[in-house]
């Protein structure tokens, strides 16, 4: 069990597949940050924390994998940040605090059903951070 676990990297353009377009935009790091990962992570969804530069530390839910659903071929390592942003923020450095794992990738059906799910993970990622710290010395002050 590698949690909690960090990883700070840039932002860079994802696949495309229109996850803003689901009301759900994920930032997705560089591969060489999930290169980089503890190698006792294991592909799922996972929630924790999240610091876009200096900014504050937001909630962020996190999927790594190769995402069947639109039948990848590359890994991927992406969150959504539980925070309406005004302007996109490719390029930025993010640092992240994963503290705990939802569940592992699935199938879906359809895409509803994918998007009722993403919002079910992101209750629970809620029910379980909120009453716990978000400051750590890993993010900027
Ligand atoms: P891509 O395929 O390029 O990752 P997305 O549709 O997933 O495109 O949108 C991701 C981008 O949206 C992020 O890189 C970031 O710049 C921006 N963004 C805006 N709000 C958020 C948010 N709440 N969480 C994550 N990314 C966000
Ligand atoms: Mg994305």
């Amino acid at each position: 069990n590698a949690l909690p676990f960090y990883a700070s990297g840039l932002v860079v353009k994802g696949f495309g597949r229109g996850s803003k377009d689901l009301g759900i935009p994920t930032a997705n790091f560089s591969s060489d940050v999930i290169k980089n990962l503890p190698e006792n992570v294991g592909t799922g969804v996972y929630f924790g924390w999240a610091q876009v530069e200096n900014s504050e530390i937001y909630m962020m839910v996190m999927s790594i994998g190769w995402n069947p659903f639109y039948n990848n071929t590359e890994k991927s390592m992406e969150i959504h940040i539980l925070n309406k942003f005004d302007n996109d923020f490719y390029g930025s450095n993010i640092k992240i605090k994963v503290v705990g794992f939802i569940r592992p990738e699935l199938n879906f059906n359809s895409v509803e059903e994918l998007v009722n799910t993403i919002h079910s993970d992101i209750e629970y990622a809620i029910q379980k951070l909120e009453n716990t710290d978000k400051n750590d010395e890993y993010f900027n002050l």
